[in-house]
């Protein structure tokens, strides 16, 4: 088992990692990892993750309350503790705000997509948390109904989570969240995303079991035409396959849909067509 202070360095590694690969600005982001049954240690309030010490890691109990004297946790605190809560075998958290992952959840878009093995296998699909004040109870109520069956989320306008066995399996976790957003990006600007057919989704699921994986999804193909009806559906296009929990008591609570064109969409190429012109006319000098 790992000791106290073994574990205070993984965390500031884990935040040395966050940093370093600009999942953070400022002081955001709070990272903890679970010591007991009673006890969890999670990064102070302030304080870059970038740069910290072992001895700026706080040990609190299981109220939110420091038992570090002269130190106080990071102000997320309550919503690390509800996942350790709801989740026993969690063991670490990391929380940061990943520009590509967030630029979802600010888009309303879902990570539900089967388009990366990889991340079928280990993540399923990344659902939305609908908003919450960051620093109170509210960003922390949304995500319960959610955590049986998801390992990683998106929170809208804000950032995203990852759970893990370990706080290492977390960290992965928000790598793999972050590399399958950038890559969902890039595909729709390419203008087409070619989704797995639902038969190799379902070999990629068969998998997922194998390895221990405990939340269940099931493939769903989404027609264009039903882009409106399927709120799982985040790019549409035909034959879209995307993920979703396998039981319905646990489907997604009402996304966030802002009206956001569907990448490839007319709407979007009218959108961008309209932009490129703004932008031609401001080099130009044309007025109108
Ligand atoms: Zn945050």
């Amino acid at each position: 088992m790992t000791s106290l202070i073994g574990l205070k360095k993984e965390i500031v590694e884990a935040g040395r990692r966050v940093h370093a690969r600009g999942y953070v600005a400022a002081n955001d982001g709070n990272i903890s990892a679970r010591v007991g049954p009673d006890r969890i240690l999670i990064t102070p309030t302030g304080v870059s993750k970038g740069f910290m010490t072992p001895e700026q890691i706080v040990l609190c109990d299981m109220t939110g309350k420091s038992l570090t004297p002269g130190l106080k946790t990071s102000s997320e605190v309550r919503m690390h503790l509800k996942v350790y809560q709801h989740r026993p075998d969690v063991m670490g958290i990391v929380h940061a705000h990943p520009p590509y992952a967030t630029s979802f959840g600010i888009a309303g878009i879902a990570l539900s997509q089967a388009i990366l093995p990889e991340v079928i296998i280990t993540l399923g699909a990344v659902p939305i948390i609908e908003y919450g004040t960051p620093g109170t109870e509210e960003l922390a109520e949304p995500l319960v109904p959610h955590l049986s069956q998801y390992d990683a989320f998106i929170l809208q306008n804000h950032g995203a989570l990852a759970l893990g066995t370990t706080l290492n399996d977390a960290l992965f976790r928000m790598e793999t969240v972050e590399h399958f957003a950038q890559i969902a990006f890039i595909s729709s600007m390419l203008g087409r995303i070619q989704t797995l057919p639902e038969t190799d989704v379902r070999k990629l699921l068969d998998q997922r079991q194998r390895y221990g994986f405990k939340s269940e999804f099931e493939p769903l193909v989404c027609l264009e035409n039903e882009v409106n009806s399927l709120p799982d559906c985040a790019f549409v296009g035909t034959n879209q396959t995307v993920l979703r929990p396998r039981t319905p008591e646990h489907a997604l609570t009402e996304p966030p849909r802002a009206p956001v064109p569907s990448p490839g969409s007319d709407s979007m190429q009218h959108l961008v067509a309209r932009i490129v012109a703004q932008v031609l006319d401001a080099m130009t000098g044309s007025t109108h």
